[in-house]
């Protein structure tokens, strides 16, 4: 029966004849009242999974969602859709008395099924105290990563949302959505909003259609880039940038060599963002340069390149700010341009703050190096980090990056491998990635002075390779499962299980070299 009603629900208020991905299972879920988790790569189709139960049910939802802007559009597309211009309303403090008095009463009177509210809005004893007296079908809360110091965007008024949830009332069902759920994020998602049971449902983070690509940062930048974007004449493409200055002097650099391009940030007065990211959205440009600002909640679907001038401080964000290509499933190049100096950058940034959250943003960008300086497929790598297995080797997209389409050679690393995992497991799993190499080829530091272990015979057993080589090894052995990292601790290397069997009896295991960015220069240009 509910199977019938969803289908004639998506085709009256959306018009589509059949559901994306894991909709249909979300929406019974949510349509049976339960917690449930969507973890969804952007652009999966997140917003219909709660916005088709709201509109089916009796009641109103409310949807917490942490952007203004990102509540109008939907606030938008759902009125066009509706009869009833109060069938979605968004109640914050920009509405005046008389406003927030219309909003009532179309929540009263059943008319609306879709309220969005801001966290902070929510903090509101006002609202709090009449949302107690309505009828409320279920919370959706929407960048529920948001929720997450491990989130790529932390926000603390997210923590307090399970407390208000049970103030407005017992049992209401809660539904979390997320684009970005590493294992981690996931786990502090269940754990903060108080439903560890919650249906969970995960989509893959794989995109076939995107081309993966690194190149080493030199001072050429601005020339590499212009000679990408004219590569792709007439496609649409988006740039980012880590400051404001670089956008405008790219931006530039764009437009003197005859490409139609825009900058975009947050210094920008508000009507010059919303005129240039309509001319990007209505082809009058063919570019935009932009900070992190620009993005969220933009839906272009034929953008068909993105490049990053500065490499972005987390996986996560790079993973968004890529998928923003390829929206409509056709080619989408994704080209980052890697120095480490810029990692220094970052990191400089982020002393000063908290030291658990230098911690974290030490431990995120950690995994941007190994990213960038993996040789393997960036897609596995990617994939890896999400916590799901991917077999590049034969699976659909499998050329989709430089690293595979340019492969390095390959070489037994049998011994080695067993050597690291011992010394790992003789050391007592104590160190991070960084500390288990200087243990391999025999360089002392503090920490590993205090513990003694520049004293045991292991130490330096493997000063036959560079520090280099050790640690392209070691990312490998993470992602192929013989390695863990221990998160709790910020990345304190541990042995799996196969890893403790593996030093037991050494297996085959092919190896590659990581890319050497040293010293960057036009030479080494990858792929
Ligand atoms: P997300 O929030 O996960 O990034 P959206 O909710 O914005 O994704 O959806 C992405 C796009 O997919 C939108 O253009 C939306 O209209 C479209 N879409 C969603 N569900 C369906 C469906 N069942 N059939 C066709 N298109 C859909």
């Amino acid at each position: 029966m509910a199977e019938i009603d969803i289908y004639a629900g998506l085709k009256k208020f959306f018009g589509f004849t059949r559901f994306k991905g894991l909709q249909e299972e979300v929406i019974k879920s949510i349509l049976d009242g339960n917690n449930t988790f969507v973890v969804m790569p952007t652009g999966g189709g997140k917003s219909l999974c709660y916005q088709l139960p709201a509109l089916m049910q009796d009641g109103t939802a409310i949807i917490v969602s942490p952007l203004i802007a990102l509540m109008k559009n939907q606030v938008d597309a759902l009125r066009a859709l509706s009869s009833e211009e109060g069938v979605a309303q968004v109640l914050n403090s920009s509405l005046n008395k008389t406003e927030v008095k219309r909003v009532k009463s179309d929540i009263a009177s059943g008319v609306t099924k879709l309220l969005y509210v801001a966290p902070e809005s929510l903090t509101k004893e006002e609202y709090v105290a009449f949302l107690q007296t309505q009828k409320i079908s279920f919370m959706a809360i929407d960048e529920a990563h948001c929720i997450s110091e491990w989130g790529h965007d932390f926000r603390p008024e997210y923590r307090n949302l399970k407390s208000i949830i049970q103030r407005i009332g017992d049992n209401i069902p809660i539904i979390g959505l997320t684009a970005t759920a590493t294992p981690k994020v996931q786990e502090d998602i269940l754990k903060n909003l108080g439903m560890p049971d919650a249906n969970t449902f995960k989509a893959s983070f794989n995109r076939p259609n995107l081309y993966y690509e690194i190149r080493p940062k030199t001072k050429s930048v601005d020339a590499d880039i212009i000679r990408f974007v004219k590569q792709n004449e007439g496609k649409s493409g988006i740039i980012y940038c880590l400051s404001r200055k670089r956008v405008e002097e790219l931006a530039q650099a764009l437009q003197v060599n005859g490409i139609k391009a825009v900058p975009y940030h947050a210094g920008l007065d508000g009507k010059t963002r919303v005129k240039h990211q309509d001319m990007f959205l209505m082809e009058d440009v063919d570019v935009v340069v932009a900070t992190i600002a620009f993005g969220m909640g933009i839906d272009k679907p034929d953008v068909r390149f993105v490049i990053h001038n500065d490499i972005p401080k987390s996986i996560e964000s790079y993973y968004q700010e890529t998928g923003r290509a390829g929206r409509d499933g056709g080619e989408g190049h994704c080209l980052a341009f890697y120095s480490y100096k810029d990692i220094e950058k970052l990191e400089k940034f982020m002393s000063g703050k908290p030291v658990a959250e230098q911690e974290i943003g030490h431990a995120l960008l950690q995994e941007v190096v190994g990213f960038a300086e993996t040789s393997m497929s960036r897609r596995k790598f990617i994939l890896h980090y999400f916590g799901e297995e991917f077999d590049n080797e034969t699976g659909e997209g499998g050329m989709m990056d430089d690293n595979m389409r340019f492969p390095k050679k390959k070489h037994e690393a049998k011994e080695d491998a067993a050597l690291l995992l011992d010394v790992v497991s003789k050391s007592n799993q104590q160190y991070k990635s960084k500390e288990v190499v200087n243990v391999l080829i025999g360089k002392v530091n503090a920490l590993i002075k205090s513990h003694r272990t520049d004293t045991q015979p292991y130490f330096g057993s493997g000063s036959n390779h560079d520090a280099a080589y050790w640690m392209a090894l070691l990312r490998q052995l993470l992602v192929a499962g013989y390695l863990k990292k221990d998160i709790e601790t910020y990345g304190v290397i541990h042995l799996t299980d196969a890893g403790k069997e593996f030093i037991k009896s050494p297996t085959s295991f092919m190896m590659t070299e990581d890319h050497s960015f040293k010293d960057a220069n036009d030479d080494i240009i990858v792929g």
